[in-house]
């Protein structure tokens, strides 16, 4: 079994107590150990502003980006071995496309960066917001959730050995974040990804409430996709639209923010779609993602399988399972967090209350229908803000109307026909350019987005002077 360290002020630190144990998602052997117990958090912070922080910033800007390219070349050299372990939280090598390659591939002022990510994105999730980080010139502390822990781990280890990222820029913590949030200030700036109940936990934080120290949040999300009226079953745009649900409900064994949760039909047709989505999820292997055929694999570790079931079954009160038995073990291997994907109804959208409040982080969905454009308007905008919705239709009129009902209620939109799906990136793939975040529920947060998210991580402040002194000032700054 490996022993996850924190890498704290220039050392790899073993944390005196195990606060957790990670398992292999495929088989349930214990893989790995972690827990950060006796790491010094003040001093990391100290290490980030003395050591990290001024490296960064003496580097102009394109030098700065050149330690992006280098660490994507770095990374390369390791992909085989960087996706063998994410094969160990349950990763298909569809998925660890997206986790592992994505950040390959993917790659100011006086801020630091503590970056506290979710289990679904142990790789991805890390370097999409370490790139705009160091962009900007600011060092940055991460913390992997405990059950992915160990790509993210591997990752910054490889990174540091490489020398390519200045001392004191990257550093991690393997464990729970203990003090850590007692000694920011608000020079800081923590950019969490993870659950709505941890965000509320975080923002509520008593030092982080005192002294206003920045908060980036990306949080979970009730997803929809909507059909419109004129789509017919058979058309080339329902056969897209399907691919697509199908798609975000198996994806990562939906352990996708971005995933589709609410399926919004008109109420005519929820059982067209229903037999349509049944007869495509039952091409979906569930299993070992190391098995040829297998397109679906476990969940990362028995809680979050726990967790699902209860979700669905809570959904259950409210909606129909009309695909998928939440219960069922007979998977192989044994001692995996397998569960097959999970498809619910409820006719009449209206009704449910649940659906639109409770997010199952795993492969289910719920088909909910509508009457018109203006209640599935409604029903989108009960999720409460969500990062991202699609609209499928070739119905002009329809598609503007839910795309100025929902505008307001997500980060993106994707509006969608046959004759875009060729070049579409799919639903849940937030490209660099795009908005990652949203509004309400999803955090209201925003990364991403070109330029952007590089501003989010710096201080800005408006100068106010002779404009010809102030233009010689800064002359020299604008080059970093
Ligand atoms: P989580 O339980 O909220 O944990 C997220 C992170 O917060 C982990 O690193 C966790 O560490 C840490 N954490 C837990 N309690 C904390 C506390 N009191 N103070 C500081 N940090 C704390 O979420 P998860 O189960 O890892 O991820 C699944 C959730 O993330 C889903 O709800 C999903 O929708 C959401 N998500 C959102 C996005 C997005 O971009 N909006 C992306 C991916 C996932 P430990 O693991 O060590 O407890």
């Amino acid at each position: 079994m490996i022993t996850l360290k924190s890498y704290a002020a220039g050392e790899w630190v073993d944390g005196t107590g195990r606060s957790r144990i990670q398992r292999h998602a495929v088989t349930g052997e214990e893989i790995a150990q972690l827990g950060s117990e006796g790491v010094d958090f003040a001093a990391m912070l100290a290490n980030g502003r003395e050591k990290g922080g001024p490296a960064l910033r003496e580097m102009t800007f394109p030098q700065r980006g050149a330690i992006l390219k280098k660490m994507s070349g770095v990374l390369n050299g390791h992909r085989d071995e960087l996706n063998e372990i994410a094969a160990s939280y349950g990763a298909t090598a569809k998925d660890a496309e997206l986790d592992v390659d994505g950040d390959i591939k993917a790659e100011v002022r006086c801020l630091r960066a503590v970056q506290i990510n979710a289990y679904n994105f142990p790789s991805w999730g890390m370097l999409e917001k370490l790139g705009p980080a160091l962009l900007a010139g600011m060092p940055s502390i991460v913390k992997p959730a405990s059950p992915s822990a160990w790509l993210t781990f591997r990752i910054v280890e490889i990174l540091i050995e490489s020398g390519v990222v200045p001392d004191g820029a990257l550093q991690l913590i393997c464990g729970s974040v203990g003090d850590l949030f007692d000694h920011l200030t608000h020079q800081d700036l923590v950019s969490f990804t993870g659950s709505a109940a941890t965000a509320e936990k975080i923002r509520a934080h008593k030092n982080i409430v005192a002294n206003a120290v920045r908060v980036n949040i990306e949080a979970d999300s009730l997803n929809c996709i909507v059909l419109g009226p004129d789509v017919e079953p058979g058309s080339d745009t329902f056969e897209f639209f399907k691919k697509e649900v199908v798609r975000e409900m198996t994806v990562k064994a939906g352990q996708k923010c971005t995933a589709i949760r609410r399926v919004l039909v008109p109420a005519e047709r929820a059982d067209d779609v229903v037999s349509a989505l049944k007869d495509k999820l039952a091409s979906i292997r569930v299993g070992d993602p190391g098995t040829d055929g297998v397109r679906m694999g476990p969940l990362v570790d028995d809680e979050a399988l726990r967790a699902a079931r209860e979700g669905i079954a809570t959904l259950s009160g409210e909606a129909e399972i009309v695909y998928g038995d939440p219960s069922r073990t007979d998977f192989e291997p044994k001692g995996g967090a397998f569960m097959e994907p999970v498809l619910l109804l409820c006719r009449q959208g209206s009704h449910a209350k649940l659906v639109h409040e409770v997010e199952v982080f795993g492969p289910a969905a719920t088909v909910l229908g509508y009457r018109d454009v203006d209640e599935a308007i409604e029903l989108a905008r009960k999720g409460g803000g969500s990062l991202v919705g699609s609209i499928f239709t070739e119905d002009e009129d329809f598609a503007a109307k839910a795309t100025f009902g929902l505008a307001a209620y997500h980060g993106r939109l994707m509006v969608m026909d046959a004759k875009s799906s060729p070049e579409s990136t799919g639903h849940g793939v937030a490209m660099p350019q795009l908005v990652h975040g949203g509004p309400g529920r999803a955090g209201g947060g925003e990364e991403l987005g070109g330029v952007r998210s590089v501003y989010h991580y710096m201080q800005r402040v408006a100068l106010q002077g002779d404009p010809e002194r102030l233009e010689r000032m800064l002359a020299p700054a604008s080059q970093s």
